[in-house]
C-alpha cells in the first residue's frame, strides 16, 4: 500500500499512517473541532455542541431530514457557512444560505468515526500522481488510528445512531415495520433472528422470527422460532417493568448510587438509565428507537415442551444497567404457550 512508502517524519507509533493523517488534516476541517492545530483535533466550543446535538437527535430516533430541519429552524450555521464566515477558510465552497443544512451533511457527521476520537484515513485516493480520478477503497482497507483526540460522542450512542439510521433506510416487500432488526440474538449460535413473513403454505400464518444460521443451514442450529406478537408483548412488558422498578425505588436507588460513587463505581451509567426512563414516561408501544435506546440485545432460547406445556426463555440485555442492583432483575423469563 502506498502510504507505507511515506516515512513518518516524527518518532511515533503510527509509522506511515501518521504522515498520511497529517496531510489529510491540513486539508480537511471537521465540524466540531478547532482547525488551527493541524496535528491534534481539539473540540471547538462553538461547534462541538452542534455535533453533540446532532448525535443526541439521531439517538432519539430523528432521521436526517428532521435533524437538518431542526438545525435550519434554529439558525445554526451550516459547515460551509461556518468555515467561510467564521474561520475564513474554504471560501470558494458555495452554499445556498447560512443555514443550508443538507441531509447528507447530517448523515456524514453521524457516520464519522472522527467524533469517536479515532482517525480513519485512506478512504479514497487518486489513481496516480497524474491521473486525478478518485477511487474509493473498500472499508477493510481503511487505516484507523484509535484515540487520536478527544471524542464528542460515546461509543454506545454512536452505535445506537448507526443502527437507527440503518433501520430507517430499510424497506421490505410486505411494508412491515420490522422493529427488532439488530436486537434479537440466538442463544445457541449467537446469530441474529430474522423475520419470516406469514405464509399459509408452511403452516405459519404469523409474522415470526427464527435463527438466521438455522435458516441457512438447518444442521447447524435449531429454529428458535418465536412469533412477532409474542416477543413484542414480552419485550414491551420487560421495558415497562424496568421503568416501574426505577420509578418505585427512586430513593433506594439514589442511596445505592451514592454508595457506589463513594467506592468509585460507575454511577454515570445508572444516571443515564434514570434519564432514559424520565424521557419516556409511560411506554405503551415499541419503536426501533425505544428498543435501541433501552436494549443491547434480546437473547432468544429454543422453546421447550409442546402446546400448553411449551415454554421459551429469553434474556433482555439492557444498556447502562449491568450493575449488581439491576443484575438481580436482569433475566426476564416468561413461559409462553401456544395452542
Ligand atoms: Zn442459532
Amino acid at each position: 500500500m502506498w502510504v507505507d512508502l511515506i516515512k513518518c517524519g516524527k518518532a511515533c507509533n503510527y509509522a506511515g499512517a501518521c504522515t498520511f493523517l497529517r496531510v489529510e488534516k491540513i486539508f480537511r476541517f471537521f465540524l466540531g473541532f478547532c482547525p488551527d492545530n493541524k496535528y491534534h483535533l481539539i473540540p471547538n466550543p462553538d461547534t462541538a455542541p452542534v455535533v453533540k446535538r446532532i448525535f443526541a437527535m439521531a439517538v432519539s430516533g430523528l432521521g436526517t431530514a428532521r435533524i437538518a430541519k431542526a438545525l435550519r429552524d434554529d439558525g445554526i450555521l451550516c459547515p460551509n457557512a461556518y468555515n467561510s464566515q467564521v474561520l475564513g477558510i474554504n471560501r470558494t465552497r458555495t452554499y445556498k444560505d447560512d443555514n443550508d443544512w443538507a441531509k447528507t451533511t447530517v448523515a456524514q457527521i453521524v457516520r464519522n468515526w472522527v467524533y469517536l476520537g479515532h482517525t480513519v484515513s485512506q478512504k479514497a485516493s487518486t489513481i496516480s500522481f497524474k491521473n486525478k480520478t478518485r477511487i474509493k477503497y473498500p472499508e477493510e482497507d481503511f487505516i484507523t488510528v484509535l484515540n487520536t483526540h478527544e471524542s464528542l460522542v460515546e461509543q454506545g450512542d454512536f452505535d445506537v445512531a448507526q443502527k437507527i439510521f440503518k433501520i430507517k433506510n430499510r424497506k421490505n416487500k410486505h411494508d412491515f415495520d420490522n422493529i427488532f432488526v439488530g436486537i434479537l440474538k440466538c442463544s445457541d449460535c449467537g446469530s441474529g433472528l430474522s423475520i419470516q413473513f406469514p405464509s399459509n403454505g408452511n403452516g405459519r400464518p404469523f409474522f415470526s422470527y427464527s435463527c438466521n444460521r438455522y435458516r441457512q443451514h438447518s444442521k447447524y442450529c435449531t429454529t428458535h422460532y418465536i412469533r412477532y406478537d409474542e416477543i413484542y408483548k414480552i419485550v414491551l412488558e420487560g421495558i415497562q417493568e424496568k421503568q416501574r422498578l426505577v420509578n418505585e425505588h427512586r430513593n433506594e436507588l439514589a442511596v445505592y448510587a451514592q454508595k457506589l460513587a463513594d467506592r468509585g463505581g460507575d454511577v454515570q451509567s445508572i444516571m443515564r438509565f434514570f434519564e432514559l426512563v424520565r424521557k419516556h414516561e409511560q411506554i405503551t408501544e415499541l419503536t426501533p428507537e425505544i428498543l435501541h435506546e433501552f436494549l443491547e440485545s434480546v437473547v432468544v432460547y429454543q422453546a421447550e415442551g409442546k402446546r400448553l406445556d411449551r415454554t421459551q426463555k429469553m434474556v433482555m440485555n439492557f444498556r447502562f444497567i449491568k450493575d449488581e442492583w439491576f443484575e438481580a432483575n436482569a433475566s426476564y423469563f416468561l413461559p409462553i404457550s401456544y395452542r
